[in-house]
């Protein structure tokens, strides 16, 4: 069933839960702390990579031994406890991260708790013939090393751990080092929720200080078979030429197309609704639109009617020096432009007051109009800014839309209600996640149908990665019985 994720109902199942847990989260906490969380001490999180990784392994046994109702078991308690403490995370997780929104945060974990597959993922295939009966399973790796973003920490912790031991294996952590509270605390989530199920104490570990070397320590270890990698194009690079089998979910810069024949009042709320998300931090989040010329000022004046705040091409220049920052790279001292770390999932309202305009909290995303060339289409800026071009026919539509998507073949969207175009779009984009007419997070099934998943695997191809992705197939074969037809 599809959950129905309008504004208003994400502060609904917010202001719930914290209701359920007895009082307000407060976002101004100062004191996070890798180790603990209000005195209690994290299970799992060890101060060496080496005893992390030992603690896996332990954790893997223990996972092979259990029946896959146990599994199961364990399982439905992680949503329990992800579900009832949601809005900690979330609050935890502005508070460390300076990035995103507490409610949209909140929102996610929900998402995690009810919609990551679970065992029911893990299917075996069977094939009977003139010679028997050859059956294929589904067998974990061992023990998976995985290094976590600081945009979506503790949700990628829980839905990574939950499709992980669905699958059989153990699971250490390399968390950000700028979420290492946050990634730590749902560590120890996943650990109690463990034991409360009956489980071992420690079935998934992580480091109190997760560095470049703590990873490489993570790459070397003959007990880790499988790397699941969610980050940068940086991060991802590293792990795949680990030598190791590796899973690599990437950078994205999802570019929307709207034409002539949408619904534009519903197409501007929609992107603004997806634009704003989380302050546009996750991937899959609109980034930069291209809206056909005879409808661009139509669908302008929709979005503004939707939160969104427009800019004039010389206060976009303004903001543009500074959210993007001059880069040397150490090496060959070329200089980059890349994103502003102190600007990555502000709000509207911090970004605008940069550029001396002050709004009220009504205002959730910044607009411009821009030239293809201009940094905000071509930069995953990750922050509530969203250029518009606007061109001529599809074709330049498509054509455009698909190169400043820089071959990430990560997500893109489209609002339109010509069939021929949607189509002529998705063929020519190629990305894992296609999105027609909705806010992006349709497509990670917030009001779409589908699983969830924060890992999304375009690189390597396992598209939306669930249990099943963690798995490796082995076949058994029975020659010449077992096949009672
Ligand atoms: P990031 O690339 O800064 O960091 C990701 C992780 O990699 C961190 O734990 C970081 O410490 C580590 N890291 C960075 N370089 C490394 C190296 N050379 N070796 C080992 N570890 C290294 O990511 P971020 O800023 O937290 O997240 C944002 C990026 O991640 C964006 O590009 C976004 O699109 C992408 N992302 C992709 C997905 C997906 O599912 N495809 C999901 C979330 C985020």
């Amino acid at each position: 069933m599809a959950i129905n994720w309008t504004e208003a109902q994400i502060e609904d199942v917010v202001a719930k839960v914290v209701k359920e847990l007895g009082g307000e989260v407060s976002t101004a906490r100062k004191d996070w702390d890798a180790t603990q969380y209000e005195g209690r001490k994290f299970i799992g999180v060890y101060a060496d990579m080496n005893d992390a990784i030992d603690a896996a392994t332990a954790g893997y046994k223990a996972v092979r031994a259990m029946s896959l109702e146990e599994r199961e078991k364990v399982i439905f308690k992680i949503r329990d406890f992800c579900r009832k403490e949601a809005p900690i995370m979330a609050a935890l997780g502005v508070a460390e991260t300076k990035m995103g929104k507490v409610g949209h945060k909140t929102a996610k974990h929900i998402l995690v708790a009810d919609k990551t597959p679970g065992t029911a993922d893990i299917v075996a295939q069977a094939r009977t013939g003139d010679y028997g009966l050859t059956l294929t399973e589904m067998a974990p790796f061992g023990v998976v090393g995985s290094i976590t973003p600081s945009t979506n920490p503790s949700e990628t912790v829980i839905c990574n751990s939950i499709g992980m031991i669905a699958a059989g294996n153990g699971v250490v952590f390399n968390p950000h080092p700028n979420a290492i509270a946050t990634s730590n605390y749902a560590v120890d989530l996943v650990n109690r929720a463990c034991a409360a199920a009956g489980g071992p104490a420690v079935l998934v570990a992580s480091v109190v200080k997760p560095t470049l070397d703590t990873a490489q320590i993570m790459y070397k270890h003959p007990n880790i078979r499988l790397l699941v990698c969610t980050g940068g194009p940086g991060v991802v690079r590293s792990v795949l030429s680990s030598g190791k089998k590796a899973i690599g979910a990437g950078a994205g810069n999802p570019p929307v197309i709207v034409d002539d024949t949408a619904d534009i009042k519903k197409a501007g709320k929609d992107i603004i609704d997806g634009c704003s998300f989380d302050n546009n931090l996750p991937c899959i989040a609109e980034k930069e639109v291209f809206a056909l010329k005879n409808i661009a000022d139509e669908l302008m004046y929709e979005m503004t009617k939707n939160g969104a705040y427009k800019i004039t091409p010389a206060q976009a220049e303004k903001l543009a020096d500074i959210v993007l920052v001059d880069v040397k790279n150490p090496k060959t001292g070329a200089v980059k432009k890349t994103v502003s770390r102190e600007c990555v999932g502000r709000d509207a309202a911090v970004l605008l007051e940069k550029i001396g305009v002050k709004v009220g909290s009504d205002i959730r995303c910044i607009i411009c109009e821009t030239n293809f060339d201009h940094p905000f289409v071509q930069h995953e800026l990750m922050m509530p800014i969203l250029p518009i071009v606007r061109v001529k026919d599809i074709d330049e539509a498509i054509d455009l839309a698909v190169k400043a998507e820089h071959g990430n073949r990560h997500t893109a969207h489209m609002h339109s209600k010509n069939i021929d175009h949607l189509t002529r779009f998705a063929r020519a984009v190629e990305t894992t996640i296609f999105v027609k007419n909705a806010p992006s997070y349709a497509g990670i099934g917030f009001g779409g149908e589908g699983h969830t998943t924060f890992t999304i695997a375009g690189p390597t191809g396992e598209g939306l990665t669930s249990a099943r992705s963690f798995t490796r197939y082995r076949r058994c074969v029975l020659s010449d019985a077992f096949r009672i037809i």
